[in-house]
């Protein structure tokens, strides 16, 4: 009979600058919440430090309520707690004022006297002073990218010897294109490193932030949450389905997404969907590409994306002002962040496009595969990882015990994302049958995040070791 070992269950605190659904920008807000939540249900304790920003969505945190602040850093820091779909949730308010500045990002581009550089230092710093003062003495504390990086090394010179002793610290590279400085020196100062693909963690591996420190790097496939994007229980939208209901389910969704955008509904051409940030890495030449690319062949586009860079947002202004003009009226863009039209766009599409340039894990494909939506990508970083080509990866699919759920590419040319995106039009116009089947396959895989927790929940204890 083996023995069962009761290991004592962890207290993990997040440092993060994004969480879903209050403060989400990216993909690294989906992760702190959901990750949270499934590392919680595993019976841990998990608790989210977050910058008390005046553009929090304050009617999803519940029972918020003032708890007992701190002075440190030239002026006194108010803290508030709530919980955010579930998890507890800490927010640090500056007197200084530097998390009241309508955004989250962006200073930089305005002449607001701090860079975000500046404003995130001084939180990563805050939160261990707030873990001091509060007592609290958790087993590891989990940074990610470069926002929160300087929490690792500030923790074990400033903090470790100092009344703080206990956590180790995990730092997660959610995207490595930024602040590289700052990521070499969480990789040398936290206990484990991590990335979220597997593919990434490899195409980053010879990078010289993380090189040397390789046998602490690991890559996490990210998961979803299956209950925040759950096609069967969804309030944006105007019904549910499931498995066996996909094709009403969709378009019933379809309808309902052409009605917002403003196009015809056409039921029976593919309805191609793109939900991103827009920047260069996104492959926003591709994605232009792409778009005119569809519409020669027939299909609608509905876009979602915003650009932080106001030279792309204007880009993407004036070529919708275009499609306009020449009576383009299968094509709509909206440049601007909607979560709920987002959920419209993944259940209401037929196709989804993430032709990144790089893509350390990339949600999107995940959540569009959830919602019956067949993922045309490119072949990098944790699109490689959870995308299958119907074409060309049946025996690798099967390796990972998986069906091939979509279309790839490699390179970065037109001609490049043209094989990919013709071989997915061409199976919905030629054989629908296929392409339902095909949704089929989407929508049963296996994205939540049940496996890489536990992967994370071993590094954690790997962390103390
Ligand atoms: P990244 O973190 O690089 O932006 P991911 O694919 O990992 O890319 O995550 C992007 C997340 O942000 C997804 O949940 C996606 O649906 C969402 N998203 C991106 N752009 C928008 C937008 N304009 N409106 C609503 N949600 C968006």
């Amino acid at each position: 009979k083996g023995v069962a070992v009761v290991e004592k269950p962890l207290h993990v605190v997040s440092v993060s600058v994004e969480m879903a659904p209050i403060a989400k920008v990216g993909g690294l807000g989906d992760v702190v919440t959901s990750l949270g939540l499934a590392v919680q249900a595993e019976g841990h304790k998990v608790e989210v430090v977050l910058p008390k920003y005046d553009v929090l969505k304050y009617d999803l945190i519940e029972d918020l309520k003032e708890e007992e602040g701190f002075q440190w850093g030239g002026c006194y820091n108010h803290v508030f707690s709530g919980t955010v779909e579930g998890v507890k949730t800490y927010f640090i308010d500056p007197d200084n004022g530097m998390f009241k500045v309508g955004m989250i990002y962006g200073t930089d581009y305005l002449e607001i006297p701090l860079t975000d550089a500046e404003r995130f230092g001084y939180f990563s710093r805050a939160a261990l002073e707030w873990m001091l003062q509060s007592g609290r003495q958790p087993d590891i504390i989990h940074c990610h990218d470069w926002q929160t990086a300087p929490v690792a090394k500030v923790y074990w010179e400033d903090y470790h010897n100092y009344g703080l002793g206990n956590p180790r610290v995990v730092f997660t590279i959610h995207n490595l294109d930024f602040g590289q400085s700052l990521i070499r020196e969480a990789m040398d100062y936290s206990q484990i490193g991590t990335t979220v693909s597997r593919s990434y963690a490899q195409e980053i591996s010879g990078h010289d932030s993380i090189s040397h420190q390789l046998q602490k790097f690991h890559g996490v496939v990210n998961g979803i949450d299956p209950d925040i994007w759950d096609p069967a229980n969804d309030k944006c939208l105007p019904v549910s389905y499931e498995i066996d209901t996909v094709a009403e389910g969709k378009a019933a969704c379809r309808a309902a997404l052409c009605s917002r955008s403003n196009i015809s509904n056409k039921s029976d051409v593919p309805l191609i969907g793109v939900v991103t940030r827009l920047t260069h890495q996104k492959g926003i030449h591709l994605i232009k590409h792409a778009i005119f690319k569809a519409l020669e062949r027939g299909c609608q586009v509905v876009l979602l994306g915003s650009a932080p860079d106001p030279n792309v947002q204007r880009e993407f202004e004036d070529m919708a002002n275009a499609l306009k003009q020449n009576h383009f009226n299968d094509a709509a863009l909206h440049l601007y962040f909607d979560e709920p039209l987002s959920h419209l766009i993944y259940a209401g599409s037929d196709m989804i496009l993430v032709p990144s340039m790089f893509e350390p894990c990339g949600l999107s494909q995940l959540i569009a595969m959830r919602y019956g939506t067949v993922p045309v990508v490119r072949r990098t970083g944790g699109l490689a990882d959870t995308v299958f080509d119907y074409d060309h990866d049946h025996a690798k699919a099967e390796w990972e015990g998986m069906t091939p759920n979509g279309f790839q590419f490699d390179g970065t040319e037109a001609h490049d994302i043209d094989y990919a995106l013709n071989r997915a039009i061409d199976l919905f116009y030629n054989d629908i049958e296929k392409f339902h089947a095909l949704q089929a396959n989407c929508m049963s895989c296996d994205f939540s995040w049940n496996r890489p927790a536990l992967d994370y929940i071993e590094l954690y204890h790997a962390a103390r070791k």
